[in-house]
């Protein structure tokens, strides 16, 4: 069977020679007589697997020399408890900026460790835009300011970076990682879960700058510490070994393909096609600030959504799938990570014309 066009959220498609690599070496790495998944986190195979893996995401992303870079496990998720046990470092409370379901997840589990301030939410509108950084209370003697660059259930993305002034800026940029260049040297720590746009599920990245480590929240568990894990490479305990050699992969596959700002001029160009279409319709709409729109997750509606099981249907029929929106926002969405070819963005719009010339 022909592989298909996979626009889910995440787990999300990888690079289809990345897969056929791996697929090339699985079962006997390299001429080594065993596969990744059987090696060894302290043989020399792996290790260096791993350093490679980490010295080709430093390159990626021009991460300065006194930023650790960390392979965890527990998701996303699970950092939204390490931020707090591991940079609220005795002050009274923590800035937090509110767009969207994620946000509020991370803000809650801050809430356990200390004080959060919400410097600004775009509640108010259902999360379809991200304040402007005018519009934010920040605290100057917070211990970090936190948010979330991509929203990847609202398709709400932010392009701008917060000016914090000393306070350590902290990202969640679980969904638009290595989709477009950031300046590193701008935060105190960008966590991203692998799934969606960089790897296989199980495995977390952390860059973190080396002064934010070591002033633990008393009674945080040895894993729990970003210290921890930097003093050991990552190998406090057995590491993600599989994801972080798929990931590697990955990283190869985008040195490939001109690095960062090559994989930007691409997004841009696959989201355009949608978004143009979206603009023009009578049909279809997004609901997302125009400055706002999300280059990796666009959600649309459908003018009557009683037609949406039908569209689904016939996405389907064309080796389309994943389409169906967060239940919080409805209608559909459409991620379109770096692995996506524009092909499947292309067959994506040609379907929305054709749908709404039918239905319209
Ligand atoms: C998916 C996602 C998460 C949660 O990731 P897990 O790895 O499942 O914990 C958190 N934040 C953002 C922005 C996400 O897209």
């Amino acid at each position: 069977m022909d592989r298909i066009f996979n626009f889910s959220a995440g787990p999300a498609a990888l690079p289809q020679a990345v897969l056929e690599q791996a697929r090339d070496e699985l079962v006997n790495w390299q001429g080594c007589g065993m596969s990744v998944m059987e090696m060894s986190h302290r043989g020399k195979e792996y290790m260096g697997i791993q350093a490679e893996a980490e010295a080709d995401l430093r390159e990626l992303m021009n991460i300065p020399a006194n930023y650790k870079v960390l392979f965890l496990q527990g998701g996303a998720s699970m950092q939204f408890a390490m931020v707090p046990m591991n940079l609220f470092r005795g002050k009274a409370s923590a800035d937090y900026l509110n767009t969207g379901e994620w946000s509020k997840k991370a803000i809650k589990e801050a809430q356990k460790y200390g004080k959060v301030n919400v410097v600004a939410s775009s509640e108010d509108k259902n999360f379809t835009y991200a304040p402007a950084q005018s519009a934010w209370k920040l605290d100057p003697n917070a211990a970090y300011v936190h948010y979330t660059t991509n929203e990847t259930i609202g398709g709400v993305e932010i392009f701008w970076t917060p000016e914090t002034g000393n306070v350590p800026l902290v990202a969640d940029m679980s969904s638009d990682i290595l989709s477009r260049p950031i300046d590193v040297s701008k935060f105190g720590l960008i966590y991203a879960g692998a799934q969606k746009n960089i790897g296989p599920a199980g495995l977390t990245i952390v860059i973190v700058r080396e002064d934010l480590l070591g002033q633990l929240v008393p009674g945080t568990p040895t894993m729990f510490d970003y210290k921890i894990a930097a003093d050991n490479d990552s190998m406090y305990n057995t590491p993600s070994t599989y994801a972080i050699y798929i990931a590697g992969l990955v990283f190869k596959w985008l040195k490939k393909n001109g690095g960062i700002a090559a994989m930007e001029k691409v997004n841009r160009a696959k989201a355009k096609l949608i978004y143009d279409f979206l603009d023009q319709s009578k049909f279809f709409q997004s609901p997302v600030a125009v400055e706002n729109r999300s280059l990796m997750n666009i959600p649309f509606t459908l003018k009557d959504a009683a037609l949406d099981d039908e569209f689904l249907k016939a996405a389907k029929a064309r080796g389309m799938v994943q389409l169906k929106g967060h239940r919080s926002v409805g209608g559909m969405r459409a991620s379109i990570y770096n692995a996506m070819p524009i092909e499947g963005v292309q067959a994506l719009v040609a379907l929305m014309k054709e749908f709404e010339q039918q239905h319209g």
